[in-house]
């Protein structure tokens, strides 16, 4: 994907968040405080303040609006709930090469809540998928008993897993199985 590393990692942010729902997931898995500290502990998200209960509101609010843009109907609908999302953020681009990462762009701004910084840099990060014409990478797995999302990095679009060694290897198996009985 021509996307740079930091783009990449905020879309990994932005599907391991929506996969915190209980939508994608099988439970809520940022039901408390200690849950949102761990998510943004896990994914680095840097220059946060101490949580507080209106940071977990307003992180699960966001959630469900990164959702809605991966499981969008069609591109249209997409864009269109991403510029919604956008529209209520502050943005200031800003370069950083903060805790030995390599230079790259910042977009939340001075004093961000953790909400309005992963709906900044995850926000943007969409944006740049959207606008390189790549929507479609934007997938739900294919999975019957699974919601989770992904997004597809793969050269010729054909993923359909979120992850081949579980999801994909249990359809596999499931489908030799049905062979075998045929
Ligand atoms: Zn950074
Ligand atoms: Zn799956």
């Amino acid at each position: 994907m021509p996307f740079s590393h930091d783009m990449v990692y905020s879309l990994a942010t932005v599907v391991d968040l929506i996969n915190t729902s209980p939508e994608a997931g099988d439970h809520d898995a940022l039901a408390d405080l200690a849950d949102l500290e761990a998510f943004v502990r896990l994914r680095r998200v840097s220059g946060v303040a101490a949580l507080t209960p209106q940071d977990l509101a307003e992180v699960v609010e966001l959630r469900q609006a990164f959702h809605a843009v991966f499981t969008a109907p069609d591109r249209a609908t997409a864009i269109s709930r991403l510029n919604t999302l956008l529209g209520r953020t502050r943005i200031t681009p800003s370069l950083t090469d903060h805790d030995g990462f390599p230079l790259h762009v910042h977009y939340f701004a001075p004093g961000a809540s953790v909400a309005e910084h992963l709906a900044a840099d995850c926000g943007v990060a969409l944006a740049h998928v959207l606008v390189e014409d790549e929507w479609e990478r934007l997938r739900t797995c294919a999975a019957p008993d699974c919601s989770h999302v992904f997004v597809d990095e793969s050269r010729n679009r054909s993923r359909v897993y979120c992850d081949s060694r579980t999801c994909g290897n249990r359809i596999h198996v499931a489908a030799y199985r049905a062979r075998r009985k045929a």
